[in-house]
């Protein structure tokens, strides 16, 4: 392709990690709520309110004139890896707008000079997606996947694509923020993800990673074994009818890296500014850092 991407590997696509979204993406809304007893939906504001959007997006629009600096592209993109069924996505097209809406004359509103690129390995998380996105903002405002090439059209405010967070289908260089929210778990080698955000991520470019961690406090932590263990596979076997998926996710949970340890991982990657963030004792964390 004249962007030089890297070729999926066919079978990365498959694997157990697509089979288990598949069968939860109808439910995986609802478990969702049920799992973290709502606590998920505070999780992604928090994370997407320390984006600092509005900051950002003003410094694109030029607002930044009167402290001297100049953007190097009005053109503000966010890329959410791994975004589902849009949680996250929707909450930065949310603030995006807002922010737009309350920059005295903005010459344009979405589109351009913002977009968010949402991509998922998961045909069925993105067919959720995609419908609650259309309803939400109309289809004049969504790109639903196609194979149509980044760049080859204008991008909509919002875009999806269906692929692997270890090879993303996008030039280097282009994204301003990236997130990957309870995703990088899940990918077969999470370091292969970390080098691509850092490929994809502008200079100056950041980015956060939201995954289960591990509470470092020991009484947080047996209770969360205990109701890992026990609790959310019988919640998915009544739920969504399926205990080995939500048995999966437990496990994974808990062979996943502790925070210091991803830490390692993302500054070998080259990010810089490297630290993390505890939520609700360490039972999530949110990582960040900065391509410079
Ligand atoms: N980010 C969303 C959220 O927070 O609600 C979805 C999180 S869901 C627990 C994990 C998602 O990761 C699934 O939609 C799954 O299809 C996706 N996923 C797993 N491996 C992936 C990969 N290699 N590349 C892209 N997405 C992947």
């Amino acid at each position: 392709t004249h962007f030089g991407f890297k070729d999926v590997p066919k079978e990365e696509k498959a694997g157990l990690v697509g089979g288990v979204f598949s069968s939860v993406a109808s439910s995986y809304d609802v478990m969702n709520d049920l799992m973290s007893a709502g606590l998920h939906r505070v999780w992604k504001d928090q994370l997407v309110a320390s984006l600092s959007l509005p900051a950002t997006l003003r410094y694109h629009l030029g607002e930044a004139k009167n402290s001297g600096e100049v953007a190097d592209s009005p053109h503000f993109r966010h890329l959410d890896v791994a975004g589902g069924t849009g949680d996250v996505s929707f909450r930065v097209m949310d603030v995006i707008n807002d922010t737009l809406d309350q920059t005295a004359g903005s010459p344009t509103r979405l589109p351009p000079p913002a977009s968010v690129t949402i991509i998922d390995i998961n045909p069925d998380m993105l067919t959720v997606g995609e419908e609650r996105a259309l309803s939400r903002y109309g289809p004049s405002n969504v790109a639903v996947r196609s194979d149509v090439e980044f760049g080859s059209e204008p991008e909509k405010p919002l875009n999806f694509y269906e692929g692997d967070a270890q090879y993303l289908p996008f030039p280097s260089d282009t994204f301003d923020t990236y997130t990957i929210t309870f995703g990088l778990r899940n990918v077969t080698d999470p370091t292969l993800a970390i080098r691509e955000a850092y490929r994809v991520l502008r200079k100056g470019g950041r980015l956060k990673i939201m995954e289960f961690s591990h509470p470092k406090n020991g009484f947080v932590g047996e209770i969360y074994d205990k109701y890992s263990f026990s609790v959310i596979p019988a919640m998915g076997e009544v739920v969504a009818g399926d205990r080995e998926s939500y048995q999966y996710l437990v496990e994974s949970i808990r062979k996943w890296d502790k925070q210091e340890a991803l830490m390692e991982r993302i500054e070998k990657e080259g990010f810089v500014g490297v630290k993390y963030e505890d939520i609700n004792l360490g039972v999530v964390a949110v990582h960040e850092g900065w391509k410079m």
